[in-house]
């Protein structure tokens, strides 16, 4: 007998004939003699929709009731998937995060785990009962409820299925695993049978939203097998798994694109030590998170200094850097949210010259722009116009040889 934990996206559980069916599922896994811990997203949309609702009273937010708001979607996924499960004839109770015992700081709207106390789920196990716990929620030290970022019920998932030492966490999702491109950008892009967790970080890092970054991480730190399947299809899915030394590693794996970013560059500013410092500090300060920087070089003692925040966080970002803009004797800040990020991932990367220049070289055929770039051990990444990403992603992935073959 195995633990499985299953965890259930928003497009899977987006209606009560979705429900019926993930119900079914898991009242099979039950049958076959396992224990089943499950987590579940809001339904559909729902947490957009409730956004939009806090939008429509508030310019404010206070991030405590926004969290409070949020997490109502999670609650009402938990409590019919329960039902369904019981006209199923399968015993199961629902706790929210803060019942299942999800301790976070009190940084909210993007909570981190602290602690897990699961004693409930073992409790529900213990008299045979399916758990099913609202995903994306904690309760923080303070004893205020949390969420934990956009995407956060893999992390539930993950957390969960550690803690409880579970022999497989299964994410299911509106795709059948993770593909070498979002099917929806390339769609000619491939199911992938097997990526490794350094891959699959970058992935995820760069705009590949079918798992959330903090869970891959959570996943490789504790040892948690982790496979993404079809809610759908119910086919086997691909896995996440350490890197095999015995098997080639595939150059380039996938192709991903990301929107997400705007781009913010303060110009004129004296290229001299401690400039940039000053800059990055007091972003840091306003948490906001960076991520990339290119610094042009430098004329007549001056410089640019480019880079790249969440969307989200470029009003901020504008802000404090008007702000320091005298201090730091910038010239002038100016924003672009018309940006778009594509990158290339693959382990084998390192080992094999030649792919930026295929990468440079297969943009330019396209006529599209490089803005910006970065690379890590075994990814390139590109700013180019947020027009152009589709375009981008699709050329790149022909260049690369990953296109299935049409039948
Ligand atoms: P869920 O609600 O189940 O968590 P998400 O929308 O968060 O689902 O993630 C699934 C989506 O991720 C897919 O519908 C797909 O469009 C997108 N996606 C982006 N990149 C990839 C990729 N490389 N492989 C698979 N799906 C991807
Ligand atoms: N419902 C939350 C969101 O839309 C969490 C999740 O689906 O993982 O971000
Ligand atoms: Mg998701």
């Amino acid at each position: 007998m195995a633990l499985v934990v299953q965890k259930y996206g928003g497009t899977s559980v987006g209606d009560p004939e979705r429900i019926r069916a993930v119900a079914e599922h898991i009242a099979r896994t039950r049958a076959a003699g396992n224990d089943v811990v499950v987590v579940v997203s809001a339904m559909g949309k729902f947490t957009d929709e409730l956004l939009r609702m806090a939008d429509a009273v508030s310019a404010t937010r206070p991030p405590r009731e926004l969290d409070m708001l949020l997490t109502a979607g999670e609650r009402i996924s938990m409590a019919l998937v329960s039902m369904a499960l019981a006209d199923l004839g399968v015993e199961a109770a629902s706790f929210t995060g803060s019942q299942a015992g999800i301790i976070t700081d009190t940084d909210h709207t993007r909570a981190k785990i602290l602690e897990m106390r699961p004693e409930r789920i073992r409790e529900a196990l213990e008299v045979g009962q399916v758990a099913v716990v609202a995903g994306f929620q904690g309760v923080s030290t303070e004893r205020d409820i949390t969420t934990l970022g956009r995407g956060g019920s893999d992390v539930t998932a993950v957390a969960l299925a550690a803690a409880l030492g579970a022999d497989v966490c299964e994410i299911y999702t509106d795709v059948t695993g993770v593909f070498s491109a979002d099917p929806r950008v390339a769609p000619r892009a491939r199911r992938l049978s097997r990526v490794s967790f350094d891959e699959m970080m970058e992935i995820a890092a760069t705009g590949g939203r079918v798992l959330m970054l903090r869970s891959v991480e959570f996943a490789r730190r504790h040892g948690v097998p982790l496979v993404v399947r079809s809610s759908f299809t119910w086919e086997p899915g691909t896995w996440i798994v350490e890197e095999d030394p015995t098997m080639e590693e595939a150059v380039v794996s996938a192709i991903t694109d990301d929107t997400s970013e705007a781009k913010v560059t303060v110009g004129g500013v004296p290229d001299r030590p401690g400039v940039a410092a000053r800059l990055f500090r007091a972003l840091a300060e306003a948490g906001i998170n960076v991520d990339m920087i290119v610094q042009n070089t430098g004329a007549n003692g001056m410089t640019d200094i480019s880079f790249t925040v969440a969307k989200t966080d470029l009003g901020a970002a504008r802000e404090k850097c008007l702000a320091i803009k005298d201090e730091i004797n910038a010239a002038q800040v100016s924003t672009d949210d018309a940006i778009g990020r594509v990158s290339i991932v693959g382990a084998g990367m390192k080992s094999s010259p030649g792919v930026t220049a295929l990468m440079f070289e297969t943009l330019s055929d396209n006529g599209i722009n490089i803005e910006m770039i970065s690379t890590s051990s075994i990814r390139i990444s590109c700013v180019v116009r947020a027009d152009r990403v589709g375009d981008a992603v699709r050329c790149l992935h022909t260049a690369f040889g990953l296109d299935a073959v049409q039948s």
